[in-house]
């Protein structure tokens, strides 16, 4: 791995909370968030990097079950504050949530050129056995590593775990308590962690056009997700689909993207489409894409005007839709754009498939 050897690298640590920080309660036993200094206190490996390492801390920190899009505003927010002060920043954040907050950011961190790299750990950081301290020692060096170019190795919004380094709008939390908590069923790891870092170059996000960076703010929380399942009823559906102030469902239907073909579900989402909804399918499946056409029983989704999102994470669609209504734009503009990939969160089907 390439370090930068004119400076010493600049890395800024966003603590938002999360297992990695936290302790036990005396009483309850439960594990609550602690605060920074605990945490650092617990990896003076990190000084023998020799980087400047500032930080930053959620006060307080939070369990990432709580977290909201007002979390992620607050994370961009430090991240755009000090974007030119940086060459890397490593968001340190709970793995319940992780992969949505990393989904968001990829959205809202427009035009990205330096890595943006989340990782927590699954033993807290005081645990003898803990994941926490090698997660951060690696994610402040995948923070700092240059190309060959002798510019930012990572170029977008990524999670570090164990021994991967995923795209952070394709990974997804597979495991509450295997080390490698993380995986991208439908894209190449970023990086691969043994006893060197192995970048995969082919792999990681590379703009093509020369835009500034900027951060999109005014994430719009009008959306819900649907579960299909054998014997949904009607009435649930139709009362899940009329929740009120709701302009986007995140379908998750079965396989390759199907659905029942009972007549009273078509009318159900077409009625509510014609409304206005914006539906996007996603798969329930853990890898694999919605390819609508391949069976007769995904003809009804099409037909209704569900959009098909291809191999997205139900993570990175909730963000999509999120991120894509809060720009103030046409439904027909939302619906247009969540078919196209913006930042690598989605590969369409080749023709044919
Ligand atoms: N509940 C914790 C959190 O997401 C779990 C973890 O960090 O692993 O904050």
């Amino acid at each position: 791995m390439n370090t930068p050897s004119a400076h010493r690298p600049r890395i800024l640590l966003i603590y938002t909370g999360g297992t990695i920080g936290m302790i036990e309660n005396p009483e309850t036993e439960a594990l609550q968030p602690f605060n920074f200094d605990h945490l650092i206190d617990n990896v003076p490996k990190l000084k023998m990097l020799n980087y400047v390492i500032d930080n930053v801390s959620f006060n307080p920190p939070i369990d990432s079950s709580d977290m909201s899009p007002e979390h992620w505003e607050e994370i961009a927010h430090v991240v755009e504050n000090s974007y030119h002060l940086y060459d890397g920043f490593v968001v340190l954040h709970g793995t319940d949530t992780m992969a949505y907050t990393a989904s968001a950011l990829s959205f809202m961190l427009e035009n990205l050129r330096k890595p943006v790299i989340i990782t927590g750990s699954q033993l807290p950081i005081g645990e003898v056995r803990t994941d926490g301290e090698e997660n951060l020692i690696t994610a402040v060096q995948i923070a700092a590593a240059i190309d060959r170019h002798g510019d930012p190795m990572v170029q977008e919004v990524a999670i570090l775990f164990e021994n991967y380094l995923w795209r952070g709008n394709r990974a997804t939390k597979r495991s509450a308590d295997n080390f490698n908590a993380f995986k991208s069923h439908n894209y190449p790891e970023l990086a691969k962690i043994g006893l060197d870092i192995n970048y995969h170059e082919d792999a990681l996000y590379r703009h093509h056009v020369h835009e500034p960076f900027k951060v999109n703010y005014g994430l719009d929380k009008s959306i819900i997700v649907i579960d299909l399942f054998p014997g949904l009823r009607e009435d649930a559906f139709r009362h899940a689909l009329h929740t009120p102030a709701t302009k986007g469902v995140v379908l998750r239907s079965f396989g390759a993207g199907n659905a029942p073909t009972a007549p009273w579900f078509f009318d159900a989402l077409k009625e509510a489409i014609d409304g206005g909804l914006v539906v996007f399918n996603v798969t329930q499946c853990v890898g694999g894409s919605v390819l609508p056409g391949r069976y007769a029983a995904s003809d009804a989704l099409a037909a209704a005007g569900v959009v098909a999102g291809a191999d997205i994470t139900t993570e990175a669609a909730i963000a999509k839709m999120m991120f894509l209504f809060g720009q103030n734009i046409p439904a027909h503009e939302v619906r247009r754009r969540l078919t196209h990939p913006i930042c690598g969160e989605m590969t369409l089907p080749s023709p044919g498939e």
